[in-house]
């Protein structure tokens, strides 16, 4: 091809496509993948298998021919499974048409349809910072703006943070948690606070619980993840089967919240995704029914011994929750987190830099969601690096 037509390619690409910018991660990847045996403390995705349970089970819809199209709100076992965990979980009544559920190709999906059922171009979103890479785009994609609440250096997306970004063109509030890439839980208190808060500005919250399962012992509230849910029904809850269930590519996560706004997003589904995969949805069906309090107690433990590392040797906001911790480069070390995560790399450690997830560049994070012996070398450099 030549140097003419690369041009006229590149020309066409829309702004939305434009502006929006990987080149924070394509670095890591770029360099880490120069690495011959790299210690990958980078991986958002469990590293336990899928329970043979739910791979039989998903096979098994294969076998049974549960291949085509489902309904583009979800098969219906998987909705009835998930309108029965979402009334016990969070007490909503799916009985009366106010409530509605849909199935999504992953977490992911859910949230590109949200923000494209709800934002005209201008309309703002309020996220928190730091924040899951997706949100911005997503707000960009939709033609909307993304507001950016700080949250350093606690990572506590609260009420009082929240309140003085809202304007008259702020449509929707996002809230993470557990969250990525800090893991902080926010208390049931917190939650209940933003709820009000969003009800009394008339905007919509959006709670993004896809690590709703990876809440540790020591911030469950009720022996659960302290969810909005439980204190208004004007909220849209998105949960995912990927991280739980260690089948992040399978695609499969859902949405419950105000029929109005869950129609929407239905038919925007229904001329983009079409449907979440059916295999998946049949053989996912089940899947509440599968114990994984051994393996996330494991991660419990796994972050007690990230927090141990770090003690007394640079600042770490505890995670209550999800598998990372956001870990702040020292000063004394003079490096931004992108110089830092770098001088990881050429130790052959893989961290992902805080620029990727936020507009300050101070913190590196690193994923527990590693085989341990990997986990303890990684620790150990890391530490070794910011005590030099
Ligand atoms: N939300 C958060 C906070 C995440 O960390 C992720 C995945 N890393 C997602 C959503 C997307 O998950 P899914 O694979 O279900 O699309």
């Amino acid at each position: 091809m030549t140097t003419t037509q690369m041009t006229n390619f590149e020309s066409m690409i829309s702004d939305r496509a434009l502006g929006i910018d990987v080149s924070g991660i394509r670095r890591v990847f770029e360099l880490g993948a120069k690495l011959a045996n790299p210690i990958n403390l980078s991986i958002g995705q469990p590293d336990f298998p899928v329970p043979d349970a739910i791979k039989n089970a998903t096979i098994k819809a294969i076998q049974t021919n549960h291949n085509g199209y489902t309904l583009t709100q979800g098969a219906p076992q998987l909705l009835r499974s998930v309108q029965n965990r979402m009334t016990s979980d969070v007490g909503w009544d799916f009985e009366s048409d106010d409530l509605s559920v849909m199935i999504t190709a992953g977490t992911s999906g859910a949230l590109l349809l949200a923000f494209l059922a709800l934002l005209n171009p201008g309309d703002e979103a309020i996220i928190g910072d730091p924040y899951f890479v997706i949100y911005p785009a997503h707000a960009q994609i939709a033609g909307g703006t993304a507001v950016y609440c700080d949250t350093y250096p606690d990572f506590r997306m609260t009420a009082e943070r929240i309140e003085p970004l809202i304007t008259e063109r702020t449509k929707l509030v996002l809230i993470n948690s557990p969250g990525n890439p800090s893991g902080v839980v926010l208390s049931e208190q917190e939650v209940r606070d933003i709820a009000a808060l969003c009800e009394r500005r008339g905007v919509l919250l959006i709670s993004d619980e896809i690590y709703d399962e990876f809440t540790y012992v020591d911030a469950r509230e009720n022996g659960t993840c302290p969810s909005p849910a439980r204190f208004t029904e004007r909220c849209l809850l998105v949960r995912g089967f990927g991280k739980t269930y260690g089948c992040t590519g399978w695609r499969l996560g859902y949405v419950a919240g105000p029929t109005p706004v869950i129609q929407q997003m239905m038919k925007l589904q229904q001329y983009s995704f079409v449907c979440a995969p059916s295999m998946a949805q049949v053989g996912l069906a089940g899947a509440f029914d599968v114990d994984m309090g051994d393996l996330v107690e494991r991660y419990r433990r796994r972050r007690d011994s990230v927090l141990e590392a770090f003690d007394g040797v640079a600042d770490l906001v505890k995670p209550g929750g999800a598998f990372y911790g956001f870990v702040k480069v020292p000063a004394h070390l003079g490096l931004t987190a992108t110089q830092f995560a770098e001088r990881a790399i050429e130790h052959s450690v893989l961290t992902i830099p805080g620029a990727v997830f936020s507009q300050s560049d101070t913190h590196v994070r690193l994923s527990y969601a590693v085989a341990e012996d990997k986990l303890v070398q990684g620790l150990t450099i890391l530490r070794q690096l910011m005590t030099a």
